[in-house]
């Protein structure tokens, strides 16, 4: 029992796994931030493009094959299907160029999988009708091995566990339906092909599932500050930006908070800047465990930080602040509570143009509220909310 466990640590680490959460976001994408599943969605996009075009090419260059090996009429028959199997990946590859959308990605991998296999169904039921010569046979038999290239093509895809098994399955039902025997004969060469397919499965799902750990640790490296946890500027623009066009498409509501923590100097300045980084640490953490899964928390600056709240209107960013003011940013060395000047600004109310506008607006509000007196928010229609009547009610504005 020992030695298996040792087995299963030592193979979980091989894939560079040290904690359950890291196991967690290679078995299903639902703890993905933003960062990733943008980035996922542009590379799966721009694989299932390079492969489409190239599929839309050469699915019908190959017909030239078949007219030099098999009977006219089935030639005629196939180069049907394949004039059709290329529209589709044409088609695909048109979507794919779209803008990166993790739906729309695994939408269209689907449907690039998808291609193949029913043109795979359609041309079996077709040289099925036809009696063939040697040559002939072995094209066919090429055919059957089209399933196999699909199972190799998910190799080049950042997949999470249950991603990659919800595009296999049917990939293994049209193998399995393919070669499921009508005698006793039939039974070894199913029962191979099947075990053959079960073994490539296998790799593929390693390639995959490293693909997509080796992805989540550059995006992590690349898209969180090391001292808070929360987004870097550069990933937190990347959001602004999206979440941005989202509400404008959508006219639904945006707001973004802007913190800007109140006299922080005088921390570094009097307990050293050690001290500071730890108040830091924990106001950062105060904010994101106040905040939805779906809001994104950005350091900013220094000690300035953006949180998005997507949908959100006006209403409910003051009920948020008064969350946040509620639990407390931590507590300064000396015992009185860390505070923070806050200008909130939202897309709709404020009738903003550009993201840029957006944190410019929330900024100068944050700066209104410095001038009022510090530890205090100032939101749409510069409506104000001062930190402690939050601490006495837990009234919003
Ligand atoms: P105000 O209320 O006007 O915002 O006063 P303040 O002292 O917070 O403002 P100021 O912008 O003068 O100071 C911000 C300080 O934050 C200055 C800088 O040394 C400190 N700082 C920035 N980044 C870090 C960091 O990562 N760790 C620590 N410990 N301090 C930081
Ligand atoms: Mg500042
Ligand atoms: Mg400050």
């Amino acid at each position: 029992m020992k030695y298996i466990k040792a087995m299963y640590i030592s193979l979980i680490e091989s894939l560079g796994i040290h904690t359950t959460d890291q196991l967690y976001e290679l078995f299903t994408t639902k703890q993905h931030g933003i960062p990733i599943s943008c980035h996922r969605a542009a590379i799966m996009q721009s694989r299932v493009f390079f492969f489409s075009v190239i599929f839309a090419v050469l699915v019908p260059v190959w017909s030239v094959i078949d007219l030099l090996y098999l009977p006219t009429e089935l030639w005629r028959e196939l180069l049907l299907i394949r004039m059709l199997a290329a529209v589709c990946f044409a088609l695909i590859a048109w979507r794919s160029r779209e803008e990166p959308d993790l739906m729309r990605a695994r939408i269209l991998l689907a449907a690039m999988l998808a291609v193949t296999p029913l043109f795979y169904l359609l041309s079996d039921h077709f040289i099925a009708d036809h009696q063939l010569n040697d040559t002939a046979l072995i094209l066919a038999e090429i055919y059957a091995l089209l399933p196999f290239v699909m199972v190799a093509g998910l190799t080049l895809f950042p997949l999470a566990i249950m991603e990659f098994l919800v595009y296999a399955l049917p990939i293994f039902i049209v193998v399995g339906y393919s070669v499921y025997p009508e005698t006793s004969a039939e039974i070894p060469e199913a029962v191979s092909t099947v075990w053959l397919l079960i073994l490539l499965l296998g790799v593929a799902l390693f390639a995959s599932m490293t693909q997509l750990r080796y992805m989540l640790s550059q995006v992590s490296h690349a898209s969180y500050d090391v001292l808070t946890g929360m987004l870097s500027r550069r990933a937190g623009i990347e959001i602004l930006e999206l979440q941005f066009r989202l509400a404008t498409m959508s006219e639904k509501p945006l707001s973004i908070l802007y913190f800007d923590l109140d006299n922080f100097k005088a921390i570094n300045d009097t307990y050293g800047h050690d001290t500071g980084d730890t108040v830091l640490r924990v106001a950062s953490q105060q904010i994101r465990d106040t905040v939805r899964k779906g809001d994104s928390v950005i350091r900013w600056g220094g000690e300035e930080f953006i949180v998005i709240l997507p949908t959100a209107d006006h209403t409910e960013a003051n009920d948020v602040i008064t969350r946040i003011m509620l639990a407390g940013l931590g507590d300064r060395p000396d015992g009185a509570p860390v505070t923070a000047s806050i200008g909130i600004a939202e897309v709709q109310q404020d009738r903003l143009k550009d993201w840029k506008s957006q944190v410019e607006l929330a900024d100068h509000r944050m700066y209104t509220a410095k001038s009022n007196g510090r530890a205090r928010c100032v939101g749409v229609g510069g409506q104000a909310m001062e930190w402690v009547i939050a601490l006495d009610e837990s009234s919003g504005f």
